[in-house]
Order: structure tokens, then C-alpha cells, then sequence
């Protein structure tokens, strides 16, 4: 599905759970952002081969979750790209750390459960390595994002933010599941009030036109005055 020319929403992700993109470049070349499920690789192979699979060069890891980096091994192993994520993220985007989910006592159960059932029951396998990694503010020229560091569901989330047009790309940052703005899933966050400063840093960026999730349906109208409004509303 295009949601404005040159962003694409992955049609026929598993059981629509998660949602991931690819980014026509001005290059030409395509940049992925996420890589779904474990299951998603091949709907997400399938689908770029429509735009032509040796365009793809690029991978945007938002955050090390297995709903968005189950597939990443395996598109990345089809098309050879160059995967990218935040400094803070690489160990969990490569396996090497397990994926923390707080220390309240539903999240001492849930975080190993988790990194157990994605491996076996999932099939997930990370990826080996992460070639370039970015920080808060790096401009990633290829794409012309502007990385924003959106930590607390995770430590090294990013989001992206195209500013020419207002694009921006919140990862888990924030949901919009059934239309409804929210906060990413408390069990899954660690740091909640990290997690609330991180969107009311994202409803400070300039000229919002279009919001897309990792969970939920993309914002192409009102899209500033929803988030700055959702960022209001959030205790402090
Ligand atoms: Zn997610």
C-alpha cells in the first residue's frame, strides 16, 4: 500500500501485527525500515521484488523487538543490504543481548519467556551484524531522514523524520491501533516515563504531515495537531 509517493506499507504481513516499509530513495535505491516477523521475510521479499529486489540496499532496524527484526536475517541474507540501527541497539539486534522488559514481576516472567519462544516456537534467528549504527540526530543522507532517539520501550529506538515533506516514522514509539494514538505496551516498556518523553520530543519536530507505526494505521491528516494533542494528554 502506498501511503504518499515513495512510502510503501508492506501489504500481507502476518496476521497484521506488525507493519514494516520501504523507502524509495532518490538514488533510486529502496531502503526497508523493520523487517517483521520471522514468518514476514518472504511477504516482505515478495513485495520489494515488485519494485525490483536489486534496488534494495538498505535496512532501518527501529528497535530490536522480534516483531520487527524476525525477518531481517533473512532479507538481508536475499539482497546483501546494509542494516542500520541505533548504537545502543546492536547487541539486541544481534542476538547477543537479550531483549529487557523492565523489573516489575509480569516482566521478569515475560522477558525471558519472550526471547525463548521467539527462538524456538518462532523460528527467529538475529542477525550476525550490524553494519553502521547511528545516534540521535544523525542525518541519513541516502534516505534524507533525520534519526531521533526514542528510547524507553527500548533503549536504542529510533525514530525517522523526513522534514522536507514531515514524514515520520515512530517505530514503537507510539501505536495507532484501531485509529487511536497510544502508548507503546507497558509490559514491554521498561522505562514508561522515558518512553512518554520520547513522543512529546517527537510532537516538538516541525511541519508533521504523515505519522506511520510499527502497530497501527498511518496518519496522513491532522497528523500534527493528533500527536501534539496525544503528547499533551499524557501525564507528566
Ligand atoms: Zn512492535
Amino acid at each position: 500500500m502506498l501511503v504518499v509517493p515513495g512510502l510503501h506499507l508492506v501489504d500481507g504481513m502476518e496476521k497484521g501485527v506488525v507493519n514494516a516499509y520501504v523507502w524509495e530513495r532518490p538514488d533510486g535505491g529502496l531502503t526497508l525500515i523493520d523487517a517483521g516477523m520471522p514468518k514476514d521475510a518472504a511477504k516482505i521479499l515478495a513485495f520489494v521484488q515488485r519494485l525490483g529486489l536489486n534496488r534494495l540496499d538498505r535496512i532501518i532496524v527501529t528497535h530490536g523487538d522480534v516483531d520487527h527484526v524476525g525477518g531481517l536475517a533473512e532479507v538481508q541474507a536475499a539482497t546483501a543490504a546494509r542494516v542500520i540501527c541505533h548504537a545502543v541497539e546492536k547487541e539486541v539486534v544481534e542476538g547477543r543481548k537479550p531483549r529487557e522488559m523492565g523489573r516489575s514481576p509480569m516482566a521478569r516472567v515475560y522477558g525471558p519467556l519472550v526471547n525463548a519462544v521467539s527462538r524456538t516456537v518462532l523460528g527467529y534467528r538475529p542477525l550476525a551484524q550490524v553494519h553502521e549504527l547511528v545516534l540521535d540526530k544523525t542525518f541519513l543522507a541516502p534516505e534524507g531522514f533525520q534519526v531521533v532517539h526514542v528510547p524507553g520501550h527500548s533503549p536504542g529506538q529510533i525514530a525517522l523524520f523526513e522534514p522536507k515533506r514531515g514524514i515520520l516514522i515512530v517505530g514503537d514509539a507510539l501505536n495507532n491501533r484501531d485509529d487511536r494514538l497510544g502508548e507503546p505496551p507497558r509490559i514491554a516498556t521498561p522505562l514508561p516515563d522515558v518512553a512518554r518523553a520520547s513522543i512529546r520530543k517527537l510532537a516538538q519536530l516541525p511541519n508533521v504531515q504523515v505519522i506511520v507505526f510499527g502497530h497501527g494505521v498511518p496518519i496522513t491528516e491532522n497528523a500534527a495537531q493528533r500527536l501534539s494533542a496525544f503528547a499533551g494528554s499524557l501525564p507528566q
